[in-house]
């Protein structure tokens, strides 16, 4: 079972940021700017590439940019999901970083 899993059950602690009915955030353990978010789906899928229910992206989306409003950085972040370990995915449960606070910069 990864971490993700283990959060969303409740079997370990996080600091929640928004919780619904299929989706959590939660702030990055380990955060590479002010602001590093992950939205998390409950349910169980690997990576984006084997994503079915794309609706679950919109809904991610949607809160994204509610967040990023609220914490004052919609006017720059980056939302980003690693696909597969030569994507950089560590956690091989779907999640997309919302990272701002800072000047990020070109992404390669
Ligand atoms: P990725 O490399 O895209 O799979 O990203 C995994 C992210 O999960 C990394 O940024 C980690 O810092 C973060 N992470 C790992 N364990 C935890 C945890 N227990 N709580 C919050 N974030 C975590």
């Amino acid at each position: 079972m990864t971490v993700f899993a283990k959060i969303i059950r409740g079997e370990l602690p996080a600091d929640k940021v928004f919780e619904n009915e299929r989706i959590l955030v939660i702030k990055d353990i380990a955060p590479k700017a002010p602001v590093h978010l992950l939205f998390i789906p409950k349910e169980e899928v690997k990576d984006l590439q084997s994503l079915q229910d794309f609706s679950l992206v919109s809904e991610m989306v949607e809160i994204a940019q509610n967040l990023a409003k609220e914490m004052q950085i919609d006017q720059g972040y980056r939302f980003v999901s690693n696909i597969g370990p030569d994507g950089g995915q560590e956690v091989p449960h779907l999640h997309f970083h919302l990272l701002g606070g800072r000047v990020l910069g070109s992404i390669a």
